[in-house]
């Protein structure tokens, strides 16, 4: 996609078992960050998890969508991020109190940070369990793929209020006639990038700096936006699950059901007709299905 800053770029060294993938959010980080005013560093904290989140998204072949999830007991009580297969994002986070030190260990506190790929297909999701050891989102992020997913996987993350970024490298199963120093070779020199330049090179001239001596294939770079998947259907849903008793107390309390979607925002109004529909719609579902 050209003409967007927004992008996933993947590419693979041609000689050796190594694949890499770069990704940059300008557009789809501000469409995160226009909607809640976030503290500096809880704000950073989150633009490494979207990047890191669509990282690992593009190196599974996903349908449904990876949700990363940190419940905190600390300053940070809830971080999610989400992505699906085909690169949409959405992101938001609850926190407490004054947020201006800290490792996203400390902030998050004694907290589950719950990885889960949903194939949104009727399928069970999995779900991993991300143990909090390391002091950055890439440190503990990369432990997690490392050890639960087997997969040597490396991690550079960087954001700020503009953009968030970040690469990702992987190691493949050796074939013959590889380059069998290459991965440490390739890890080495990403570890020579400095946060300023991830924010500020483009995916191809972190490559060429990087990788100039490589033999490097690019692959079409895909385009990454911010989208939210609430619906009015789905918070109608979400109020049948409540039952018909909690809803009309709500609406005897308040004169209507005010549902407010976390990620963008919208907020989705349901006076006593409406209440009376979702109700009647799911009598007659039930009906036809007995
Ligand atoms: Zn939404």
């Amino acid at each position: 996609m050209k003409n967007t800053r927004d992008t996933l770029q993947k590419f693979l060294f041609e000689q050796a078992p190594v694949r890499g993938e770069i990704v940059h959010l300008d557009q789809t980080w501000q469409s995160v960050l226009d909607r809640h005013d976030y503290p500096k560093l809880l704000r950073d904290l989150m633009g490494e998890l979207c990047s890191a989140a669509v990282l690992l998204a593009a190196t599974l072949k996903l349908q449904g969508s990876l949700v990363l999830q940190i419940h905190g007991k600390g300053a940070v009580k809830l971080l999610v991020v989400e992505c699906t297969g085909s690169l949409e994002l959405r992101a938001t986070a609850k926190w407490e109190g004054e947020i201006v030190s800290g490792t996203l260990r400390e902030l998050v506190g004694d907290g589950r940070f719950v990885i889960t790929l949903d194939p949104k297909d009727g399928n069970q999701a999995y779900q991993g369990i991300v143990a909090l050891e390391g002091e950055s989102v890439a440190d503990i992020l990369q432990n997690y793929m490392t050890r639960s997913e087997q997969l040597d996987t490396r991690l550079w993350l960087a954001a700020d209020g503009q953009r968030a970024t970040g690469m990702l490298l992987q190691k493949l199963p050796e074939q013959k006639g590889h380059d069998a120093d290459a991965w440490d070779r390739a890890t080495q020199l990403a570890n020579t990038v400095k946060p300023e330049e991830l924010l500020s090179l483009t995916a191809t001239e972190l490559i060429h700096r990087l990788y100039h001596e490589e033999d490097i294939r690019l692959f079409d770079a895909q385009g990454v936006v911010f989208n939210c998947s609430c619906s009015r259907d789905n918070v109608a849903r979400m109020l049948k699950m409540l039952g018909r008793q909690e809803v009309d107390e709500i609406l005897a309390e308040r004169g209507d059901v005010e549902v407010f979607c976390e990620f963008c925002n919208e907020q989705y109004l349901f006076d006593a007709i409406d209440a009376e529909a979702v109700f009647a719609d799911a009598v007659s579902n039930n009906a036809t299905r007995h």
